[in-house]
């Protein structure tokens, strides 16, 4: 994506605009903005669970322990009241006994009130159902002071019947059935009451209670006997029965009754009678104390009621619990709440820290500035390019610190635009100072601030420092310039085509100067039949081959270089085309066309001069050979004569046949032709011709060469010899030009032979020519056996005008070389040495190449 300052300005604005500050800016610039720790965890929660613990922990225990006090409360009420009871019982018992024991003793001594007194006993001891006297067989003693007894009664009684009548079994159950009210009911169907009446008569000599004795009902009775005894002896008994259920009933006071249930217990657990009909719960609480002594085993039992105070207490305790409940019920809302909090504050905590950290890390500097000019907020990237703190900052109106004195007028000038919102959307370049009074260029871009309701609140400045770019800018502007100011003075056409559709992407001043603004300068100057489509092919193949290329492959590749003729502007180019990646990436041709027509022309003289030294030399060659060529042509022509002046004289003489004038005629002929194929080598040798090349026998060319330069050794008294070979391929010469180089080569060597001792040995007289094949060369060599190659001469024989001899003008080796060079050949010259190291002579060589030569066009 592009960098684009002010969707950038847009966006952090809108950042900016949307903060609601849920952190401590200042303490979030200082970068020592942390999340408190109890939002992160959830201990904040754990004091309170545990207060709430603590709290229960300890009204259970108080609850518990309240519990437990009641428990002993009520156990300790339970003794008490069990104790009173059990005090109650026995002391009633003991008045029992007490009676028992008055009448035992009023029994023993006769009195006359004993049955008064039997029937005052049930009077005072409801208890007592029944009071007889038994004599030791059991048998009722009552009988006799019955009538005596109710006498004593009727007068002191209030007109009603005894209570407890001391009837026998019999009448006193014939009483009960009588329905008599008042009187002591005798327990239906116990028939126990005689047999233990009888049995305990005569019992031990003391008070003692019979065991447990139970009517049909299920009442439980028991007897009390005391021994009457006279005169130390036992004499029968007082039996009394005692009803357990009127024991309890009238021994107890009601105020104990009415708060406790009271029972009276066998030994076995048995309860026998209770004070209340509640049913007994399991859960029930009861405090049991034995009557013993008197009771015969049998116990009293208090229980406790449902108390007012248990439910109070439960009540107390239900409230705890569900105050507890309800505490812990708020307590985990509040967690959930806190969590919630703490998460909703971790996202903005992070999203703060994100802007902040976006703010902070941008490069861009930002500044706030309220509807009224105020600046209300730098951010560090500001400060780092103003140099100007903060705090020196915010607040300030204009003309701000980092205004340049000199700008003022400029700067107040965009401070107006942007509070009126006229600033173009591509901001505007300003000048800024900093701190330390440098001065640097920035483009100041101004969005408007907008709040969350929507509404404007401000203007965000974003300030890019452009110092940087506008320096490279500035710098590439200049380099552009000094690369067009090159390309446009350059001497050469600088085009670019689109490879793909002939389309001129460049042309230099050059260029445009010598074609226009058409590509057909380009199509011209890529040189004759080129075709078009074959461009478009070309550059698709191209595009095909460079498109994995890096670009440096393309602009690296070996450029092509070709010298083109353009008629229309009747110049010689030399022309260098590259392929290259073009700006946009496509692949384009690249051409340089370097004008080159005066070195074309210069080459053209060179060559024609060449051709004109050539010349020169071959005629130099032939006129110093003139006098050999002369005499050479002499022999014929005189032996031409001599034949023609033979013939004659034979003619004139008569003597002459036919056969013999042939004879003469033939040889005549012979001589002529002679003498014509020398002059006919030498025209062809001195004629002036245009370089022309034809397949040639290396062979043919040495023959005729020898041919030729023979003469002029053969006059210099040495001769030379054509070492056969064997048969090579042809050679793209111009034969006459490598003749011309034969003849001087073997010309010098005769030369060099010429003043050196030859011994009269014939090989030392001997010029040795030879022609063979190396690789793909044809190599001539000329030997000799002259004195060899002065070392101190060897680097300038090729040079022009170099010459050892006294008339010779050290053109010959020069010329030889050019014609070999322009064969695509080599001319080199060593000596030869024997194996002391004396020179033996000297060794010229020439190569030429096998086959076709190349084009003219690249040869000129
Ligand atoms: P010129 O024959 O007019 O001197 P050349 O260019 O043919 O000019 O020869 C240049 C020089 O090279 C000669 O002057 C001679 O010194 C030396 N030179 C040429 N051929 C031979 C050779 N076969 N042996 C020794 N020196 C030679």
């Amino acid at each position: 994506m592009r960098y684009n300052p002010p969707m950038l300005t847009h966006r952090l604005s809108a950042l900016f605009s949307r903060r609601d500050k849920p952190y401590d800016a200042t303490a979030l610039a200082a970068g020592g903005y942390r999340l408190p720790r109890r939002m992160t965890s959830n201990a904040s929660l754990l004091a309170p669970l545990i207060s709430i613990l603590i709290f229960v922990m300890v009204i259970t225990a108080i609850v518990w322990s309240l519990n437990r006090r009641e428990q002993q409360y009520q156990q300790d009420t339970l003794y008490r009241n069990a104790a009173w009871a059990q005090q109650q019982i026995r002391v009633a018992l003991g008045d029992v006994q007490d009676q028992g024991a008055a009448l035992a003793r009023a029994a023993a001594a006769g009195s006359p009130q004993i049955g008064a007194a039997l029937a005052q006993a049930h009077r005072h001891h409801p208890e007592v159902v029944l009071v007889d006297w038994l004599d030791t067989d059991g048998r009722s003693m009552t009988a006799s002071v019955r009538s005596e007894a109710e006498q004593a009664t009727e007068g002191t009684a209030s007109g009603t019947r005894p209570a407890s009548a001391p009837v026998p079994a019999s009448q006193a159950r014939s009483a009960s059935q009588s329905g008599d009210a008042g009187l002591p009911t005798i327990p239906a169907n116990l028939p126990q009451w005689q047999t233990m009446l009888r049995a305990g008569a005569g019992g031990p000599a003391s008070q003692h209670y019979s065991p447990l004795l139970f009517d049909a009902a299920g009442k439980a009775y028991m007897t009390l006997q005391t021994p009457v005894v006279r005169a130390r002896r036992q004499i029968g008994s007082i039996a009394m029965l005692l009803s357990i259920d009127a024991m309890l009933a009238h021994q107890l006071p009601s105020e104990l009754t009415s708060k406790f249930k009271i029972s009276l217990v066998a030994e076995d657990g048995r309860e026998l009678s209770t004070s209340s009909t509640r049913p007994r719960l399991p859960r029930d609480a009861f405090s049991q104390l034995r009557l013993q002594p008197p009771g015969n085993g049998l116990s009293v039992r208090v229980y406790t009621y449902p108390r007012i105070g248990n439910l109070t207490n439960n009540t107390l305790v239900w409230l705890v619990a569900g105050l507890s409940c309800l505490v812990l019920w708020s307590l985990l809302s509040l967690w959930k709440f806190t969590r919630q909090r703490a998460a909703v504050q971790q996202a903005l905590f992070e999203e703060a820290s994100f802007r902040r950290a976006m703010e902070n890390s941008v490069s861009l500097g930002m500044r706030v500035l309220d509807l009224t000019g105020r600046i209300t907020h730098v951010n560090p990237a500001f400060c780092r390019m103003t140099g100007w703190d903060e705090s020196d900052l915010v607040g300030q109106v204009a003309p701000f610190a980092y205004w340049p004195p000199d700008s003022y007028a400029e700067m107040a000038r965009q401070y107006d635009m942007t509070l009126r919102g006229k600033v173009p959307a591509s901001g505007f370049e300003m000048r800024v100072r900093r701190k330390d009074g440098s001065i640097f260029h920035a483009r100041m871009y101004i969005s408007p601030l907008i709040d969350a309701s929507g509404k404007q609140t401000g203007w965000m400045g974003s300030m890019t420092d452009i110092s940087e770019p506008r320096r490279v800018r500035e710098e590439l502007s200049a380099a552009h310039e000094r690369f067009t100011t090159v390309l446009e003075s350059l001497d050469a056409a600088v085009s670019v085509l689109a490879a793909n559709e002939a389309e001129l992407l460049f042309a230099n001043r050059y260029y445009r100067n010598l074609f226009g603004v058409r590509a057909d300068g380009h199509l011209a100057l890529a040189g004759t039949g080129f075709d078009m489509t074959q461009v478009s092919n070309d550059s698709i193949d191209l595009v095909d081959t460079y498109a994995g290329l890096p670009a440096s492959a393309l602009t690296d590749s070996s450029a092509d270089t070709i010298e083109v003729y353009v008629e229309r502007a009747a110049k010689w180019f030399e022309v260098r085309r590259q392929y290259i990646q073009w700006v946009d990436g496509h692949v384009a041709q690249m051409q340089i066309a370097t004008d080159i027509t005066a070195r074309k022309q210069a080459q053209e003289l060179a060559r024609q001069q060449e051709e004109k030294l050539q010349f020169t030399s071959r005629l130099t060659t032939m006129g110093e050979m003139a006098s050999s060529l002369a005499h050479e042509l002499n022999q014929p022509l005189a032996a031409i004569s001599n034949y023609c002046s033979g013939a004659a004289a034979l003619v004139k003489s008569g003597r002459g046949s036919d056969a013999t004038l042939l004879q003469a005629l033939d040889k005549t002929a012979q001589q002529a032709l002679r003498a014509g194929m020398i002059i006919k080598r030498i025209r062809a040798f001195v004629k002036r011709s245009e370089p022309k090349r034809e397949p040639a026998d290396v062979h043919d060319i040495v023959a005729d060469a020898v041919g030729l330069a023979e003469i002029e050794v053969r006059r210099l008294g040495m001769r030379v010899a054509i070492d056969a070979g064997s048969p090579l391929p042809a050679v793209s010469v111009d034969p006459v030009l490598i003749e011309q180089v034969l003849v001087n080569l073997i010309k010098n060597a005769a030369e060099a032979m010429y003043g050196a001792p030859r011994q009269n040995d014939p090989e030392r007289s001997t010029i040795h020519v030879c022609a063979s094949r190396e690789d793909e060369m044809i190599c001539v060599t000329v030997r000799d056996t002259g004195p060899g190659i002065d070392p101190a001469h060897a680097e300038q024989l090729f040079e022009p005008f170099f010459s050892t001899k006294r008339d010779g003008m050290g053109m010959g080796l020069n010329i030889c070389r050019s014609i070999i060079e322009s064969h695509r050949g080599r001319l080199w010259a060593e000596n030869r040495q024997d194996a002391a190291g004396q020179v033996l002579g000297c060794e010229f060589h020439f190569t030429l190449p096998i086959g076709e030569a190349p084009s003219a066009r690249y040869d000129s």
